[in-house]
């Protein structure tokens, strides 16, 4: 299995927290578009023998595609690549976006799951987060994404904003719940150098969320989600049962993805590459029959660190079986030893033949996941 990647990197303005590549300017939004079906048939080999299971329109803002347009891509991924029996294919949408008819018609073209960046139930926080969308707007997207049938319905949310409490938090979740949302991701905020938050940190004039309301946070999150049948599958992200997301799991577990666009990456289990952040060059070189990227070839060191970084973030943990089984005993005996403090200490445990973070280890699952990479 595989997943295919599109990064459509345009915005109508820039969130205060972003540093995703994208630009404001989107005159050039139906050649890029051309330009991502022309990288599909100079990339067509790269998931040779894999069955494209699962397709994620991400950015940016793909939403400010026309139909039209996300359908000429869609056509033409099923004409370059082998598509498995049933794909989730996931558009990710601003609430601003949103006119009534939207998501049936994406519906008919073949989108079954979309992520709504809702961000924040609360006016000001919006503001404070550069959003150039409203609460009242979000709601009423999601109205309009239920009535036109589209059951498979993911919403962001981002905790840990400056002057934030948990009381806000709380809110912000019932709020959520009041609609059938089957998945949730939801954000702690990183104050990112490049961004305007980032300016003001630098400035010193802003104050970050301190640890222990954090870890407040975080436990409340996982609370009121566990109280609504959620599973929490992922550090960050939450679903109801048949509803976790296909697509990012794949890049949990190792599975090999395409990225096509300006910026986007793409993995294949021994390589990983990404195109150049800039549209106009991306453009001009595809056109010329050359896709503009690095490549990083992985030593087999490095993807097992990948694999422990990401699989010990999910629910899944790391399969120890596994690790055997595809790197090594001395790899394997590795994590044993290392885990057993982890488990003496309440962060982890083992279940069965995988090693798992408990809640509060998950609270300092940077810290863990460190130590364990190894050198070796
Ligand atoms: S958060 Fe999304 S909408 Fe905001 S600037 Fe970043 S990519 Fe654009």
């Amino acid at each position: 299995m595989a997943g295919v990647y599109l990064h459509i990197p345009f915005c109508k303005s820039f969130c205060s927290y972003c540093d995703f590549y994208s630009i404001t300017d989107s005159s050039s939004k139906e050649a890029l578009v051309r330009a991502i079906i022309d990288e599909m048939a100079l990339q067509s080999r790269y998931l040779e023998g894999e069955k494209v299971d699962t397709v994620y329109f991400g950015g940016g803002t793909p939403s400010l595609l026309t139909v039209e347009q996300t359908e000429s891509i869609i056509s033409a991924i099923r004409k370059n690549f082998s598509m498995g029996s049933d794909p989730e294919i996931t558009l990710e949408v601003n609430p601003d976006d949103v006119t009534a008819g939207y998501f049936g018609s994406l519906k008919a073209i073949g989108v079954n799951r979309v992520s709504l960046g809702v961000q924040s139930w609360d006016e000001k926080r919006l503001r404070y987060l550069g959003r150039r969308h409203t609460a009242v707007q979000s709601a009423r997207a999601l109205e309009l994404i239920f009535s036109e049938g589209i059951k498979n319905v993911s919403a962001d949310l981002i905790y840990g904003v400056p002057g934030m409490t948990t009381a806000d938090l709380m809110a912000d979740l019932q709020k959520m719940f009041t609609f059938p949302v089957k998945h949730l991701s939801a954000y702690h905020l990183t104050i990112e150098d490049g961004t305007r938050l980032g300016k003001l940190k630098k400035e010193g004039k802003l104050n970050e969320t301190d640890e222990d309301t954090s870890n407040s946070m975080f436990t409340l999150l996982g609370n009121i989600c566990r109280d609504h049948g959620f599973i929490h599958y992922e550090i960050s992200n939450f679903a109801l049962d048949g509803y976790i997301s296909r697509h990012n799991s794949s890049y949990w577990m190792q599975v090999p993805y395409l990225g096509l666009g300006p910026s986007a990456h793409s993995f294949d289990r021994r390589s990983r590459q990404w195109n150049v952040s800039d549209v106009k060059k991306y453009i001009r070189s595809v056109s010329g029959g050359e896709v503009p990227f690095i490549r990083e070839e992985l030593s087999r060191l490095t993807i097992f660190n990948e694999y422990v970084m990401t699989s010990l973030r999910t629910m899944w943990g790391i399969d120890l079986a596994y690790v055997e089984e595809s790197y090594d005993k001395e790899l394997h005996d590795y994590l044993v030893n290392l885990s057993d403090k982890y488990i003496r200490y309440g962060l982890m445990r083992r279940e069965k033949n995988t090693l798992v973070l408990t809640d509060q280890g998950k609270m300092i699952s940077d810290n863990i996941i460190a130590e364990l990479l190894t050198e070796l």
